[in-house]
């Protein structure tokens, strides 16, 4: 039943959801804290916004205005309404040169602004690690900053006016050239001057970052300028809508010295060594944080960088110049610090390094098991000489506790992101959280430093706040608070420990004080327990469904706008269709926080998973590696066996069957695929869209032409091996449902392409679909049923050479070492080597989905020996490049002079760097690459062709669309997999290749 105050917040004409869905989907963010909001608004103009706060403030509904969501003090909660600025107003408006400055929208995104500024030669200069999705309005609602802190300061260093929404719904704007609150202006002069000498004592110089609470010793220093009083007051005081904020210009050069040292505490003793050089920025990272890169796709390449295999060490200081670099940096270097020092001045490797430390706190909680690194005494910062005697202070907090924990952070600014590991589902370990906060409390009180000095003070250290500031300060700016917001109406409970006074006519927590171990997210008080008994491995990371599903700890990395993860997100700005939205509503399910209390079947939980295109991006993504493709196959899998596998569901799990029967009668299957009433019958009563083309079969299967051409004479032109006779023994081709059935084209390209390197194909007699269309409809008995019979086919020696048929007339006789897997040193031999059958054949796979199938689902299955058969299984084009990559001139190819964009699939993607099909098509004489940074095309299998889906998967494909669109005219598109051709070629222009045609077609 709608309640009088959502009917008065509603009648405003603002969008507003006050469904469960909304609530439980903004019940958190990137804190360890979980409440419950009355609703979320999503306000498009500061006139709607000012009409659902005035609707709010009068109906006694508090307000909790809010960005992406990535406060890690739960600042971005609370039992009101959640007024999400980052959804609309993500307008930038006119760049002014000449003043330096820009106007920007509240949700404008720091990456989004800079991406805007660059080609003009400026920047925003406050980094913070969360640029892909924090918002402009939350960096100075929380006065953010970053690593380059030393010469650029805070995020209020940059704000030159703001328009705010006030509480009682007039729209000001405020700054050094505007006129109004004038009164206020007046109270809060008078307020701060009466507190100089206070200030003085407490906050004696040389801290760079913040203090908490409102800035009112940079009011002392700027007086009337309430700008100073609103960088910082974390949507207590008033709703920020618009600001306009100062640029820098982009710095003319860059370069990193690396330090490397045997313990934290040596690196902290030479940060203070450092400051002389002037450093835009020094940053420690610890072995605690670059551990967890080990095995991460991601992060290899920096680890490669840093040597951290061969040269392993405990911390890192990355020390970055902007000016005079080639002399500081050999400055550095002469000053013979640590155990060893690189220099790097290429931006890629740069960007490596930057990498891994901006992951840095995702990476930390992306540790296995139930204790993780904690945030709740990571945003303390000291004075940087202090640094050493500050790190053994917390070091003995930590040790009697037996507590582990990071130092990782803003060394330069005196400001480490300690957070120590602890278990916040035990009883003991919720004990020494508390231990650990009130010590550390009054050690940095100790140090005269501040509690949070970037992330806010939100919930987790409004208790501490009067230790911090004392009693005058505090009531400084309580009074501060009451000029701007009577009513308590702003975001309560934050800075000052009283809550809501009222919220939905309710009288909520009056005169409760916010603690910092009140409203843990429910997960940690009451253990989740599930209704169903899980089938999956998680066998990446964590070996559990609760474990990895825990893994999300809120920090809005897939709300990026870039590919991969998330592209439901990235094609339409919902928090439901992020990884984090998916995972917070499976984990609201099986708290019974659903309507109906049933985990497993809920509009909310489908809300969740159905829009999830089990594209596997956010695995490698996810900085703690979310694999929400598991865990939605998995919630499937359960309902489906509690309540029974749907006919659509069966339908699509049987593609291959479907293939075998189309084929067996292609004129009548395809004209009736074309067949419009059958098709709206279809939509009708299956939910496949009538829009939707569906593919048609083929006259002649892959396999048959396969099985009764002759080498060197087929009417398909395959030729001949080079020298005419097979050299490098055997592939097996896996001839996947596509291929066999509705493009037979590619695995004849294919053919042609192996043949030619010399190799003898054979395809997999009896072998089954690999169950991935089965998998990703959450019916992983059949998936299991068919990848157990396909791993045991392949796996045993004896099987496989049974089951092989000969592509070629002649038997091939190599010993193994004239055959590629045994000769190459590529990483596909050195694969092959390690296997059990060093003489196995390799098998390869065309289609990208079905490939990750066998080196990566089956595993998961948990098929016994998919792990070794996986050592033997190659995406065809990486095969081909890498043999190429040892011998160049194992094909000939004509010369060319095409442009080629290659888009490659979501699930290549997330198991291999995707860059080498750049390298492998460079090879082909004339031609010109590019990887598309593309994610998911929206097809998704069957996803794309669901009657309800459709709108969505277009939506989704518009990202690649704009990809291609953005080629030089001419351009030829590679997809190698079959869901993105589809896509391609339905709704565009473009007739889109696998890599296997065009290298087919380049043989001269
Ligand atoms: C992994 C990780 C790394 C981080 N690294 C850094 C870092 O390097 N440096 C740093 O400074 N911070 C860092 N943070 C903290 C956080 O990302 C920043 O504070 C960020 O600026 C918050 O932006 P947001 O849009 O997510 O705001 P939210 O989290 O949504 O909100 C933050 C605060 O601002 C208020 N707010 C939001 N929008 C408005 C508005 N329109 N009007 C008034 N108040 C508003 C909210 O009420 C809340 O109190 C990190 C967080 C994470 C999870
Ligand atoms: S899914 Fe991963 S990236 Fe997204 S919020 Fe959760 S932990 Fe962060
Ligand atoms: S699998 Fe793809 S669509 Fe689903 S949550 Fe992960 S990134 Fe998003």
């Amino acid at each position: 039943m709608t309640s009088a105050p959502e009917r008065k917040i509603k009648q405003t004409g603002c969008d507003v959801r006050f469904d469960n869905l909304t609530r439980q989907l903004y019940a958190t963010d990137a804190s360890i804290y979980q409440i419950e909001p009355i609703g979320a608004a999503f306000p498009k103009n500061a006139q709607q916004a000012a009409a659902v706060i005035r609707a709010a403030a009068d109906t006694g509904v508090s307000i909790i205005p809010r960005g992406a969501g990535t406060s890690l003090s739960g600042g971005a909660i609370g039992e009101g309404l959640i007024v999400d600025f980052s959804r609309h107003n993500r307008q930038i408006g006119k760049l002014d040169v000449e003043k330096r400055s820009v106007r920007v929208g509240a949700g404008v995104v720091l990456d989004q602004l800079n991406d805007f500024l660059r080609p003009h030669g400026f920047c925003f200069g406050p980094d913070v690690a969360t640029s892909a999705r924090a918002t402009l309005a939350g960096m100075i609602a929380n006065n953010s900053s970053g690593a380059r802190c030393p010469i650029y300061g805070t995020t209020a260093d940059h704000v030159l006016s703001l328009e705010i929404v006030m509480a009682d719904g007039r729209i000001e704007k405020v700054g050094p050239m505007h006129k109004s609150l004038r009164a206020e202006r007046a109270k809060i002069d008078k307020l701060i001057r009466a507190q100089s000498a206070e200030m003085a004592d407490r906050w004696p110089p040389g801290l760079i970052k913040r203090w908490p609470g409102y800035g009112i010793e940079r009011f002392l220093r700027a007086p009337d300028n309430l700008n100073e009083i609103l960088a910082g007051s974390e949507g207590t005081l008033a709703a920020i809508f618009s600001a306009e904020v100062k640029i820098s210009p982009l710095p003319r050069e860059k370069g990193l010295g690396l330090i490397f040292f045997a313990s934290v505490g040596e690196a902290m003793q030479a940060t203070v060594e450092l400051l002389d050089l002037k450093p835009a920025a020094i940053e420690h990272i610890d072995r605690p944080l670059f551990d967890q890169t080990k095995a991460q796709l991601l992060f290899q390449a920096a680890r490669d960088l840093l040597e951290l295999d061969a040269k392993p060490c405990e911390s890192i200081l990355i020390v970055e110049f902007y000016e005079d670099v080639v002399e500081r940096l050999s400055m550095l270097q002469a000053r013979n610090l640590g155990l060893r020092t690189k220099i790097l001045t290429d931006a890629a490797q740069m960007n490596l390094v930057w990498s891994v430390r901006k992951s840095g706190l995702s990476l930390l909680t992306g540790g296995i098991g139930p204790a993780k690194p904690v945030a709740f005494i990571e945003d303390a910062a000291v004075r940087p000489a202090q640094l050493p005697e500050y790190v053994r202070g917390l070091q003995l907090i930590m040790k009697p506790l037996g507590l582990e924990a990071s130092y990782y952070g803003h060394a330069a600014s005196g400001l480490l992101h300690v957070r120590p590991v602890l278990d916040l589902h035990s009883g003991s370990d919720l004990k020494k959280f508390r231990q650990v906060a009130d010590q550390t409390s009054a050690l940095v009180r100790q140090f005269k430093g501040s509690l949070s000095a970037e992330h806010g003070v939100g919930i987790a250290r409004t208790e501490y706040m009067r230790e911090q500031l004392g009693g005058e300060l505090l009531g400084v700016m309580r009074e501060i608070k009451h000029a701007f917001d009577p009513k308590n109406i702003f975001n309560p409970g934050k800075i000052f420990e009283v809550g809501s006074a009222r919220c939905a006519g309710r009288t909520l927590q009056r005169g409760v004080p916010t603690r910092i171990d009140n409203h843990l997210r429910e997960n940690f008080t009451r253990p989740l327990e599930l209704p169903f008994q899980p089938v999956l491995a998680f066998a990446f990371k964590d070996r559990s469904f609760i474990g990895n599903l825990e893994q999300c700890n809120g920090c809005a990395g897939c709300r990026k706008d870039t590919p991969i993860m998330c592209p439901t997100f990235i094609a339409t700005g919902d928090e439901v269709m992020s990884t984090r939205g998916r995972a917070n509503i499976i984990r609201a399910a099986l708290e019974m926080r659903v309507n109906g209390h049933d985990p497993l079947r809920s509009a909310e939980l489908d809300a969740a998973l159905s829009n999830c295109l089990s594209c596997k991006g956010c695995t490698p993504e996810c900085p703690s590696n979310v694999n929400l493709a598991l865990l939605k196959a998995e919630m499937l899998y359960a309902r489906h066996q509690r309540d029974g596998l749907p006919l659509r569901e069966r339908i699509f799990s049987s593609v291959d069957l479907l293939g075998r029967i189309g084929c067996a009668m292609p004129s009548l299957a395809n004209a009736s695929l074309n067949f419009r009433p059958l098709r709206a019958l279809m939509e009708k009563t299956l939910g496949i869209s009538a829009k939707r083309s569906l593919p048609h079969y083929t006259r002649e299967r892959f396999d048959r032409w396969f099985a009764r051409r002759k080498v060197g004479t087929s009417r398909c032109d395959v030729r001949t091996p080079q020298r005419g006779v097979p050299t490098r023994g055997k592939v097996i081709l896996w001839d996947d449902t596509f291929v066999r059935y509705h493009e037979p084209h590619i695995g004849i390209a294919a053919v042609k392409v192996l043949e030619a390197l010399g190799f003898e194909v054979a395809l997999a007699e009896n072998r089954e679909c690999c169950g991935r269309p089965a998998f990703s409809q959450g019916n992983l008995d059949a998936a299991a049923k068919l990848g157990k019979h396909n791993v045991d086919l392949l796996n045993s020696a004896g099987s496989q050479l049974s089951s092989l048929r000969s592509a070629t007339a002649r038997q091939a006789t190599n010993p193994p070492s004239s055959s590629y897997g045994a000769a190459s040193n590529s990483p596909a031999s050195a694969q092959l080597r390690l296997g059990k059958q060093p003489s196995a054949p390799p098998i390869l796979f065309l289609e990208p989905s079905c490939w990750s199938m066998f080196v990566d689902d089956y595993r998961e299955l948990k098929i016994e020996n998919a792990d070794n058969l996986a050592k033997h299984c190659f995406l065809f084009e990486k095969f081909v490049d890498d043999l190429l990559g040892q011998e160049p001139d194992a094909l000939q190819f004509k010369n060319g002079s095409t442009t080629v964009a290659i888009h490659p699939h979501c699930h290549a993607k997330s198991l291999m760097n995707p860059a080498f099909m750049r390298r492998l098509v460079e090879r082909l004489p004339g031609r010109k690459a590019t990887v598309l940074d593309t994610g998911c095309c929206g097809m998704a299998g069957a996803f794309g062709a669901l009657a309800e889906k459709y709108g969505l998967s277009v939506q989704v494909a518009q990202h690649l669309f704009d990809k291609i669109d953005n080629q030089p005219p001419g351009t030829e598109i590679i997809a190698s997999g079959t869901s993105c051709r589809h896509q391609l070629t339905d709704l565009t222009n473009v007739r889109p290749k696998h890599m296997a045609e065009l290298l087919a077609e380049a043989i001269a």
